[in-house]
């Protein structure tokens, strides 16, 4: 089975509440569970950032439908790589929303708000990391 990990981010049609976040996410979970798939999402500042690892045929599927979903629009793909196991296999899908990690991780890259726009794929694949690993329980 070939692996990759896939990072895009995306601007929110409207702004988001928590049971809109909910929504995405017990949905997400369940769907992705079942096919393997594991990651974790960001929103804050009406940007969306993901990451998604699996199957790369099963991810490349998921993707193309998660970016027709009209909850969001301005899909942009950071980048795609090949790996040999995954980073998040605990969160069948993660979430992040503002934080002053998240805050802080920013402005360590020189942001004073969330702009997923200014990261490459290395520092947006780390800050989701990073905000792994004390994610908001939604
Ligand atoms: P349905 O659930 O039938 O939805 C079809 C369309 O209806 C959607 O594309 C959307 O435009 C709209 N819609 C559905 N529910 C709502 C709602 N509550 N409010 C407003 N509009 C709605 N799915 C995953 O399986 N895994 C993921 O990791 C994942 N990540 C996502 C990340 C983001 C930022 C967004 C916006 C969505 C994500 N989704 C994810 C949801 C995904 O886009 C699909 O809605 C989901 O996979 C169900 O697919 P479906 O074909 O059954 O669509």
């Amino acid at each position: 089975m070939k692996l990759i990990r896939l990072l895009y981010y995306s601007q929110a049609t409207r702004e988001m509440s928590l049971a809109d976040m909910k929504a995405i996410l017990e949905k997400a979970r369940a769907n992705n569970h079942a096919q393997d798939i594991c990651g974790m999402l960001c929103y804050d500042n009406n940007y969306f950032l993901q990451i998604l690892e699996g199957d790369a045929a099963e991810v490349t599927e998921l993707f193309l439908t998660i970016a027709a979903d009209e909850r969001h629009h301005s899909v942009v793909i950071v980048g795609v790589q090949g790996i040999e196991s995954k980073v998040f296999p605990q969160w069948d899908m993660g979430y992040a929303g503002s934080s002053d990690t998240l805050a802080k991780l920013m402005k360590e890259i020189g942001c004073d708000e969330f702009d997923p726009e200014a990261l490459n794929f290395k520092q947006a694949a780390t800050l989701l990391y990073e905000l792994s690993k004390e994610q908001t329980q939604v």
